[in-house]
């Protein structure tokens, strides 16, 4: 068996072991990562085998797949491991060498050919391309109304979103909500009531991250950018590019400037996923509330915080972490607010794959500028 893995990969892993070796197995990693429920071992044990030189081990373990690179656990290592470098790492080992038949790999292998050609993702192409492989996706009914969209041309193609104004803030879109026309036109709208001016940038296609290849992100600007993902503030850093989620950046203006919100329920579970700065991300969605006159109904933080499936969770069906969620905000009769566009739509599958009567909304969907928010506040999920 042993014979049957590469000298290179065994030299790799060498080398990861002697940045490892401080580590104490203290479980820090484990504790802190946001997507505890979903993983079968767990960062530590990753460096477990690490450490161990198992690399046959190593090439199998899905749960590298299932890491969402939100740095958690290198935060809170107190040997000062790169644990989540070591996530990626194994990642890289896999696609080089071999490994697992897991969706979320066969997702970050297609993701990077196709962003290696063009800067942004076709969700039809690419749902095509997973299916011709053998992944068919958990929600049918999701996928379907995707490729309607996409196919009757409703999904917007160019940047678009301009919010006149002094001084438009640079806006960049990331590809999710360039192919979400709803949200799109909900996100315009706040700013718009909000006076918040916006200037969306060229070249806002896919960030790169949702490869976990080695694809840079295609924007290229020496100035600050408002984002609406997580995963783009994630991606855009790495290059060195200031990010500042703008829903954050609107209730802040709201509040500098005493703008009441509205909001299109008086009570919400937040839902802020794994990649956000999860504590920034709630005391803003409690600021929120408290402009909307809102109740926000929370639990304890890692309920708010876990993985909503990002990547693998169309495939997969819906993560633990949030059939909680969903369970505890069907129990509290609210419904789901979330800043991320990706979580928002995993989280609705989830919710009709659980038959649960709960909606989601994305935030702009749910928060609007007081006394305009009947208008278009229509975030049903599971109908
Ligand atoms: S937190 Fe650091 S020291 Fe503790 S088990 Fe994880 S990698 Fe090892
Ligand atoms: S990077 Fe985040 S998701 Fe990945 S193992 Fe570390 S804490 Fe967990």
């Amino acid at each position: 068996m042993s014979t049957l893995v590469p000298e290179q990969a065994r030299a790799t892993v060498r080398e990861l072991e002697a940045q490892c070796r401080q580590c104490l197995q203290c479980g820090q990693c484990i504790g802190a990562c946001p997507n505890g429920f979903e993983l079968e071992l767990g960062p530590r044990r990753v460096v477990r085998m690490i450490l161990s030189q198992d690399v046959e081990k190593l090439l199998k373990c899905e749960d590298v797949w299932r890491c969402s690179e939100c740095q958690a656990c290198t935060e809170a290592c107190p040997m000062e491991v790169d644990v989540a470098g070591m996530m990626g790492r194994v990642r890289e080992l896999q696609m080089e060498f071999g490994g697992v038949r897991c969706p979320e790999r066969k997702v970050a292998e297609i993701a990077t050919k196709r962003l290696s050609r063009k800067n942004k993702i076709d969700n039809m192409l690419f749902g095509t391309a997973m299916v011709s492989r053998g992944f068919i996706p958990s929600d049918l009914l999701a996928t379907a109304e995707m490729g309607i969209k996409m196919s009757t041309g409703k999904v917007r193609r160019r940047p678009r979103l301009t919010v006149e104004g002094t001084e438009p803030k640079p806006f960049y879109a990331g590809c999710s909500l360039q192919q979400d026309k709803e949200a799109f036109n909900a996100t315009a709208k706040v700013a718009r009531e909000l006076g918040f001016p916006l200037a969306e940038q060229e070249g806002a296609g896919c960030c790169g991250h949702g490869s976990r290849g080695k694809v840079p992100a295609k924007l290229e600007t020496d100035k600050s950018v408002f984002t609406v993902c997580p995963a783009c503030d994630y991606s855009l850093q790495e290059v060195e590019i200031e990010t500042e989620p703008v829903w954050q950046a609107l209730v802040e203006h709201a509040r500098r400037e005493e703008l009441k919100l509205a909001a299109a329920k008086p009570r919400f579970v937040p839902y802020v996923g794994c990649l956000t700065d999860r504590e920034t991300a709630l005391g803003s969605l409690a600021d929120a509330a408290e402009l909307a006159d809102a109740e926000m109904v929370s639990s304890y933080p890692g309920l708010h915080a876990g993985c909503c499936g990002a990547l693998g969770a169309m495939f997969r069906g819906p993560t633990e972490a949030v059939l909680k969620l969903i369970d505890f905000a069907a129990e509290n009769e609210a419904p789901i607010v979330t800043p991320c566009l990706l979580c928002r739509d995993n989280v609705r599958s989830a919710v009709r794959s659980a038959k649960k009567k709960v909606h989601v909304y994305f935030w702009p969907e749910f928060f609007q500028a007081a006394g305009t928010a009947a208008t278009t506040a229509d975030g049903e999920a599971d109908d």
